[in-house]
Formats: C-alpha cells, sequence, structure tokens
C-alpha cells in the first residue's frame, strides 16, 4: 500500500523523535517509521535479573555538556528526577590489582597537564592528524597509553590510529553530566509516546528522493514531499538511494565510521559489593598493546558493576562474541580486584551495539582530515527535500550524543518546514493520518 504524508522521518532514535514532536506541533503531517520493535534507537532502558532488577542504560547513559543540552530542560520541565552525576562520581586509580600511591597519583596528574599543555593546542592549530599520532609527543610518559585509552578508545568509542584529532578537539566532553532516574531510553520512550504514532518493525529498505521521497518498506511504501533520516552512519552504508546520493555525502558517511562502545553489567549476587562505595570509577593504567577496559562500580547505588571496552578492542570482541567479551571483562576484574571479586558477581549483560543491525556501532567519529564530514551530511540535498540528522552530524560540542541527536532533529525538522514552504504549494496542516498509528504504514 502507499502511504502519503509530508514528512518522512525514518528512524525513532533522539533525532526521529524530536522531528516528529517538531513536525506535530507545528501541525504538520508526518509518517516515522522505524525498523525495531521499539523506539529511543541507541537509548535504550532495560530492567530484569541480568542488572539485579535494576534499571540500566543500554546505550546514552549521561547528559553531557548539561548545561547547553536541550534534554536537560526537557527534563526539568516534566519533573524527572535528576542526579547530578560529578557530585557522586569517585575513583580510584590502580597499577594492576594495587592501588597507585602518592607519587604515581602525581605523575599521573603531570602526565594529563602534559597533555593538555602539548596535545591539545595542536588540534587547534595545525594540519589534522591522528589522535596517537598527537600523543607521541609524550610517548615516554609512563600514563600516556592511559589517556590515549580514556578519550579516544573509550569516550570517542574511536580507534585512536583513525580519530581526527580535530574532531575530537571540537567534540571534546566540557559542562556537567547529569543522569536521567528511570534511564534516558525510559526518558526518551516518554517523549516518543506523546510525539504521536510510530510505525514499528518497519524498516525502510530503499529510499527514492527523485521526486520528493519514496520510501519502500517491506510493509508497503510512504510517499512524502520530503524526509528526514535519522539511522546511524554505520547503517547509511548500507542504505540504498535513488539517486545515488551525492559524492560529498557518500564521502561523508565514508569518512564517519561507527566507533564502538561495549558495556557490561555484573549483577551482584548477594550483599557483597568488594568493600567499594557506591559509584567508584576504577581507572587503571594502560600499557601499550596491552587492552584494558574501564569499571564503574554500583553507579548511583545500582546493584551491578558496569565496565566499558572501547574502540579497537571492543570491535575483536565483538567479532568473537559475546562470550569471549565476557572473559575478557572477568578476566580484568579479576585483575583489579582479585580473582575472589568473581564470586559475588552473576552472569553479565553484554550489549550488542557492534552486531545490532539498525545501528552497527555505538556512534560515529571522524577520520583524519575529514572533521568537517560532520557539517557536510548534514547539509540537505534535493532542494532541501532530503536531510540527514541524528548525532553524526552535530559539530558543535555536541556530536556522537543524545543531546546533539535531538538538537538535529529539531533543526532538521525545522530546515524541511522552510524546504516545503519555498515549494509549489507549502506544507499541509493536517495531522499524522492515523493509519500510520497501526503498524503497516
Ligand atoms: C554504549 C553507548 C553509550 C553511550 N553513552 C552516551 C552517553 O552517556 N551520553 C550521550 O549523550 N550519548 C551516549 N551515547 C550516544 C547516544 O546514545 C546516541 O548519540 C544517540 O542516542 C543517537 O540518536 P540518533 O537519533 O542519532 O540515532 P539512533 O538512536 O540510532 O536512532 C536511529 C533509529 O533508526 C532506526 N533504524 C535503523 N535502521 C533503520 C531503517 N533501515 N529503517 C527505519 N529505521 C531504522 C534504529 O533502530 C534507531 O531507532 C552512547 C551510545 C552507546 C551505544
Amino acid at each position: 500500500m502507499i502511504h502519503d504524508t509530508d514528512i518522512a522521518i525514518v528512524g525513532a532514535g533522539a533525532a526521529g523523535i524530536a522531528a516528529a514532536t517538531t513536525l506535530r506541533s507545528r501541525g504538520i503531517g508526518c509518517v516515522v517509521i522505524e525498523a525495531a520493535g521499539r523506539v529511543g534507537g541507541r537509548a535504550h532502558t532495560t530492567s530484569g535479573p541480568e542488572t539485579a532488577h535494576h534499571w540500566f542504560d543500554h546505550g546514552a547513559t549521561w547528559l553531557h555538556h548539561a548545561e547547553r543540552n536541550p534534554l536537560t530542560a526537557i527534563a526539568r520541565a516534566r519533573g524527572t528526577g535528576i542526579i547530578e552525576s560529578d557530585r557522586q562520581r569517585t575513583w580510584r586509580l590502580q597499577i594492576g590489582g594495587r592501588a597507585a600511591d602518592a607519587g604515581e597519583h602525581a605523575r599521573y596528574h603531570a602526565a594529563w597537564a602534559r597533555f593538555e599543555a602539548t596535545v591539545r593546542p595542536r588540534g587547534a592549530e595545525d594540519p589534522d592528524i591522528a589522535f596517537s599520532a598527537a600523543m607521541d609527543t609524550m610517548r615516554d610518559d609512563p600514563w600516556a597509553a592511559t589517556i590515549e585509552l580514556w578519550e579516544a578508545a573509550q569516550i570517542a568509542a574511536a580507534d585512536p590510529a583513525r580519530l581526527s584529532l580535530r574532531d575530537w578537539l571540537v567534540n571534546d566532553l566540557d559542562g556537567s553530566n547529569l543522569i536521567l532516574e528511570g534511564g534516558i531510553g525510559h526518558f526518551l520512550a516518554g517523549l516518543a509516546a506523546e510525539a504521536g504514532p510510530i510505525a514499528l518493525n518497519t524498516p525502510a529498505t530503499a529510499i527514492d528522493w527523485s521526486d520528493g521521497a519514496r520510501i519502500t518498506t517491506p510493509r508497503g511504501v510512504v510517499r512524502a514531499r520530503g524526509a528526514i533520516v535519522t539511522v546511524s552512519t554505520g547503517v547509511l552504508q548500507h542504505l540504498a538511494f535513488s539517486p545515488a546520493l551525492p559524492v560529498s555525502h557518500q564521502d561523508a558517511i565514508a569518512n564517519l565510521p561507527m566507533g564502538l562502545l561495549t558495556k557490561l553489567a555484573f549483577p551482584a549476587r548477594g550483599a557483597d559489593r568488594l568493600g567499594l562505595g557506591p559509584t567508584m570509577s576504577i581507572r587503571q593504567q594502560a600499557r601499550p598493546g596491552m587492552p584494558a577496559m574501564g569499571l564503574f562500580a554500583w553507579p548511583y547505588g545500582a546493584p551491578y558493576m558496569q565496565s566499558f571496552i572501547g574502540g579497537p578492542t571492543a570491535w575483536a570482541l565483538a567479532a568473537a562474541g559475546p562470550a569471549a567479551t565476557d572473559a575478557f571483562a572477568r578476566g580484568q576484574i579479576a585483575t583489579l580486584l582479585g580473582a575472589d571479586a568473581l564470586k559475588a558477581l552473576g552472569p553479565a549483560l553484554v550489549t550488542p551495539w557492534a552486531t545490532d543491525p539498525w545501528h552497527r556501532g555505538s556512534y560515529a567519529f571522524a577520520t583524519v582530515g575529514h572533521a568537517g564530514a560532520r557539517a557536510v551530511l548534514g547539509t540537505p540535498v534535493g532542494d532541501g527535500r532530503l536531510v540527514f540528522a541524528g548525532e553524526a552530524v552535530r559539530d558543535d560540542g555536541l556530536a556522537g550524543t543524545i543531546g546533539g541527536a535531538w538538537a538535529s532533529g529539531v533543526d532538521a525538522a525545522q530546515g524541511m518546514i522552510e524546504a516545503l514552504r519555498g515549494g509549489e504549494g507549502g506544507v499541509s496542516d493536517r495531522q499524522c493520518h492515523p493509519h500510520a498509528q497501526a503498524g503497516p504504514v
């Protein structure tokens, strides 16, 4: 069947929900199609035995840059419980199984100061280079590999040898970090429910943008005057466009590959909290060539340990399967806390972002020389009737984040309204067709 609408939105993650909310608040017709059987995309909260029946965010967790994150004001207005993460978080520095001593702490802080003084200015002024190449100036420092692991492989979820230093610099996280009670995926699902109908289990398989937009799905065709496409760059690489996208956009997609951050949750078997207070990050000294992970004990009082494995190590483990990821993480916990610690922990939940066909990674990073790819991807094509939105198109410090994804959806919707106003007939003021509520488009 063919469904006609003003604007088709592909994907019901933060960007798609924001676009739908914006359009519908202006009375503009739209159909939202979502490939998965749930909304939220990379914001996904569950609660089950594998997380000791406490909520757990598989993807986005923090509202970064809280002061200018558009979701902060929305959460406050809705009365959502907000935890000020930075006030609660404590951390411990370890070298293998022991705590670092005072001298090692001092050298660690000195290494960060050196990083700030030598690496950061290079990104701003010199030709773009890889993050790892920028670190070469301080390879003699025993903490260089730790800084590289933290900034590039874990926070940017990227391969340090491919990550553009300029992209890292522009998108370096700043400001304060908030946690939403009940989980950010749960919060976004609430916003989606208010945004109106969303057709689940309806993947776009082809997008024809030769005349307006014609989106093929296994459940029918959506014909619209314009389309906002919010899928990840990993998914974009596999989506068929007709005519082919401009070379500029093809290059932008190729130069914004997906990074990977795999999260694990290890539920407490009983009351034993291993002598660790709540919300404690354990940061370990990384060694060159030796994979390492971050550990976050009992976050905000949750009865589970969380661990983070990022970048090339995460991809290699994902290729080997969840059991390999679990085994690696258990080995790291045994090193950091002692083998007995494992007795206090149940079977892990391993997030499958690498193999999930609707995401294919965690968030995008720009490769060396291509920090501008985000702006290119965000530039509308086809007289503004085909627009890409989502975390990958931001280059304002919110790249890779749920706040950036939300802002991009709002911007795409506003841009689309302008584009269609400029065209013949203007946009209509009818609401989404009730057909879209039922599932089939
Ligand atoms: C492990 C992890 C940790 C993270 N931590 C944080 C954090 O702490 N703070 C933060 O701000 N951000 C974090 N992020 C990033 C954040 O989750 C994302 O930037 C944001 O959620 C992306 O939203 P989006 O709308 O751009 O894309 P998505 O959420 O990916 O939405 C796109 C939607 O499109 C759907 N889709 C895919 N293919 C198709 C198709 N063919 N047809 C129709 N629909 C399709 C997908 O199912 C998805 O629902 C994290 C991500 C991960 C994975």
